[in-house]
């Protein structure tokens, strides 16, 4: 339910709880701290206070006593207990009206207000008594033992009588003149609310009170209904404070008395809520303020997020993800959701190119560049711990004829079966790879060649089952070679070489296998001696460059040459540049050869120019090479050494080479174009480049590949595609130029398709350059020859 509500409404009705809550809390601590600080202040003024009340009760107890001996030292008492008959006489009287020996009552008041004034006989028998109302004297007091009297002779005696307290005072009569005990004079007053009002001065408000033993229930008070006797001290704790709690101790007294003041607390509650009422006024307007500024920055935050949020939501909603059902409100949520649905999206689309990046789409079994990587991981790991890994490279048998009888289809289902084959072969830690056409990998990790042979002795035993693919029934046999590692080698590049070399010699012998032998592998003491020998022919200048005429197809005219590499090996003779050029690339070589290569073709080309002839001049370069700033700084300084206008050079890149790496071939052709050469796409036909993106590149002239011309007078397909590429050139504007012309016939399709230029065999092979020295007079005498 709270997702529906939008994220704006959500954070406000968070802000107004939030604030209530603080301003609350606020509240609770303020109310208490006031009161805290009120109470300290009250206490310390009310203590003095409790002190006086205090003293006043011990003052007015002690004045019991006081006042007992002055009455008994009267006169008129004296008189009262010496008459005639007074001490025979039998029953006490206890009057009803004043006595005559209860004299200067008012004056006494002043001290005291004793309740009961009783007489006794020097035996201590009651003689007479009074109540000042009037009325009977308590049971207790007429009832009291000789001891008890004792007790409170000459002190004001505190005690419990009949579970009430009492204060008594006992004094003797005595003779003036023998100073012999004739009568006793006893005091008393029940301590109650009066007792406790009459020892102070109060004022209404204060009250004082004496505690149980307990400490805890008010046995008395000087105000019997606000604080009536047996209340608990808690039950007060709200209106009164309690302070001054303090002992006294009479004498002989067995009543210990706790008295403690109590103090109204209304006034602390009056201050309190005054200065709260203030205070809460300015919480509630800095609450306000605070709630409308917040409010206001979170709708600013809140409308650039909803901006934010609709953007993402267009994206998602334009991705093939599944979308949200239900569609909350809130945008923190929606752009979570979102976020997570396009990560997801993300990481299932990165996943699966990953894997179409490593695998082969017809198998699915990883391809060549994964083969390598775990080929190359392998090799690491076996470093550390000593083992030995087997490489397999298979090839099908006559494979090429059931693609080219049969058709591709069928092709893919044979392919595919042998995939599965090789699959269910091998364990589950090898690896079954695919690394192009008919030709497959296996590798073997933790394993020794003797192990490995066993291995393929089953995968040979399987592939002797024929193939079914569509109700044809056919027998695919399959080649393998093996490479144990490290004994065979330890690099990746090395161990396929080597494995491929194992799979052509048991193809070349009709083995179902062999195992890698350095004896037939020809081409292996050979590569690194040969890479040797042609550092060394470079540096020496030892190679040739050949050129190839190539011709405008409708006149005839020799309009430039191709530059063609040639090494004649003082032993091994005549070595072809598809030999060592790759050799030449794999080992960096290339860049000093190409460097060469301009070096002596602009140099024969301003030759050429010199005598008149307005030849361009074609280098072959590789992608090491158009990367290399260097190179293309140095091609540029040949031009200005030579005075060659450089239009009359061109570049010839093969179609494969920029499709490798697209984006930054086109920087590097647009920075030659910039220069003034040419630009020529070779092997044109074999790239899958993409016609979009062709018309982006500054090119000059496409050149068809000689695998087309070659076929093309015989194979309807490939004139196809030659009259194809003739159409594209000529529709992008480029020129187009045939290469590999062997025949007459050729020549004529070319014509009839109207090739701006042809180059071949056919009109000439390439020539060493006094040879295209030769054919240049040769032109030039004819030329002369036809103007004479
Ligand atoms: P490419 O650039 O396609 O060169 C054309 C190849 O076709 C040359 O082979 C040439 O001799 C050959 N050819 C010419 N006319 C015909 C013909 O009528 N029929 C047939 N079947 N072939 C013909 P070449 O000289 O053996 O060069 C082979 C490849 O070696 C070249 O292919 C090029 O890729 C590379 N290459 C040659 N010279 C150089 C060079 O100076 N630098 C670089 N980087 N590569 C070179
Ligand atoms: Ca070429
Ligand atoms: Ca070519």
């Amino acid at each position: 339910m709270f997702n529906n509500i939008s994220l704006t409404l959500k954070i406000f009705i968070i802000t107004i709880l939030l604030v209530t809550g603080v301003w609350f809390a606020a509240d609770k601590y303020q109310t208490n701290t006031l009161k805290k600080i009120f109470y300290t202040k009250l206490t310390e003024r009310f203590a003095l206070q409790a002190k006086e009340h205090r003293t006043s009760f011990d003052h007015y107890v002690r004045s019991y006593n006081q006042a007992a001996r002055l009455y008994a030292s009267s006169r008129r008492l004296l008189k009262n207990v010496t008459q005639p008959g007074w001490q025979s006489s039998s029953s006490p009287i206890v009057h009803r009206t004043k006595p005559g020996w209860v004299y200067e009552y008012s004056v006494m008041r002043r001290f005291v207000t004793p309740r009961y004034f009783l007489l006794y006989d020097a035996q201590m028998n009651i003689k007479e008594a009074w109540n000042i109302y009037g009325e009977d004297i308590p049971n207790e007091l007429l009832n009291l033992t000789n001891l008890h009297l004792r007790l409170a002779q000459n002190q004001s005696h505190l005690t419990l009588l009949n579970d009430k307290p009492y204060l008594i005072t006992f004094e003797a009569i005595k003779d003036r003149e023998d100073n012999k005990t004739i009568a006793y004079l006893m005091l008393s007053s029940p301590i109650d609310s009066e007792f406790m009002y009459d020892s102070q001065e109060l004022t209404l408000n204060n009250i004082v009170a004496l505690l149980k033993a307990d400490k805890e229930t008010v046995m008395v008070s000087s105000n019997a209904e606000q604080i009536p006797a047996g209340i608990k001290l808690s039950e007060l704790k709200n209106l009164y404070e309690v302070i001054g709690e303090g002992f006294f101790d009479y004498g002989s007294s067995e009543l210990v008395i706790n008295f403690v003041s109590f103090i109204p607390t209304e006034e602390v509650q009056h201050l309190t809520s005054a200065t709260l009422t203030e205070e809460r006024k300015l919480r509630l307007i800095a609450g306000v303020i605070y709630t409308v500024l917040f409010m206001s920055i979170i709708l600013l935050v809140t409308r650039r997020l909803k901006k934010l949020t609709q953007r993402i939501v267009d994206f998602s909603d334009n991705m093939s993800i599944q979308l949200p059902t239900i569609k909350p409100r809130d945008q923190l949520i929606i752009l979570e959701d979102r976020f997570k649905r396009l990560a997801n999206a993300i990481r299932f689309e990165t996943a699966a190119l990953e894997h179409q990046a490593s695998h082969d789409p017809l198998t699915d079994l990883p391809n060549r560049k994964k083969l390598n990587e775990l080929l190359q991981n392998e090799l690491l790991k076996n470093v550390r711990t000593n083992e030995k890994l087997v490489l397999i490279i298979g090839d099908l048998n006559h494979f090429k004829e059931i693609n080219d009888t049969l058709g591709h289809h069928i092709g893919d289902l044979v392919l595919q079966q042998a995939a599965e084959r090789l699959y269910n072969n091998v364990r589950k830690s090898d690896t079954v790879a695919r690394l192009g056409g008919d030709e497959f990998s296996i590798l073997l990790p933790n394993i020794e060649i003797d192990e490995a042979i066993r291995i393929v002795k089953d995968i040979n035993k399987e592939f002797k089952h024929p193939f079914i693919a569509e109700n044809n029934k056919l027998n695919v046999g399959i080649s393998l070679g093996l490479v144990e590692a490290p004994t065979h080698g330890d690099d990746v590049n090395i161990l396929v070489q080597r494995a491929d070399v194992a799979m052509y010699n048991a193809k070349k012998h009709n083995l179902s296998y062999t195992v890698y032998d350095p004896k037939n592998d020809d081409n292996h003491i050979s590569r690194l001696q040969l890479m040797a020998e042609l550092r060394d022919a470079i540096e020496k200048e030892k190679l040739n460059l050949y050129f190839q005429p190539k011709y405008e197809t409708l006149s005839g005219a020799l309009i430039g040459a191709e530059a063609l590499i040639r090494w004649h090996h003082p032993v091994r003779g005549l070595i072809e540049p598809d030999e060592f050029i790759p050799m030449a690339e794999q080992s960096g070589l290339i860049k000093s050869l190409t460097r060469w290569i301009i070096k002596v073709s602009t140099l024969h080309c301003a030759q050429w120019h010199q005598l008149g002839f307005q030849i361009n001049v074609s280098i072959n370069v590789s992608t090491q090479c158009i990367h290399d700033p260097k190179l293309i700084a140095y091609l540029y300084d040949s031009f200005k050494r030579n005075s060659l206008p450089p239009e009359y050079f061109t570049l010839e890149i093969t179609e494969s080479d920029i499709m490798t790496h697209p984006i930054r071939a086109k920087s590097i052709l647009n920075k030659i174009k910039s220069m003034g050469a040419n630009i020529s796409i070779d092997d044109f036909g074999t790239g899958y480049s993409s016609l979009a993106y062709l018309k982006q590149l500054p090119v000059d002239e496409i050149k068809i590949d000689r695998s087309f011309v070659l076929e093309m007078a015989n194979d309807e397909n490939d004139k196809t595609i030659v009259q194809a590429v003739i159409d594209l050139a000529r529709n992008l504007g480029h020129k187009v130029i045939a290469e590999g012309v062997e025949t007459k016939e050729a020549m004529d399709i070319l014509t009839e398709l109207r090739c701006d230029y042809v180059q071949g065999f056919y009109t000439s092979p390439p020539l060493a350059p006094d040879e295209f020295s030769e054919l240049l007079s040769v032109i030039q005498g004819i030329k002369q020859h036809s103007s004479l």
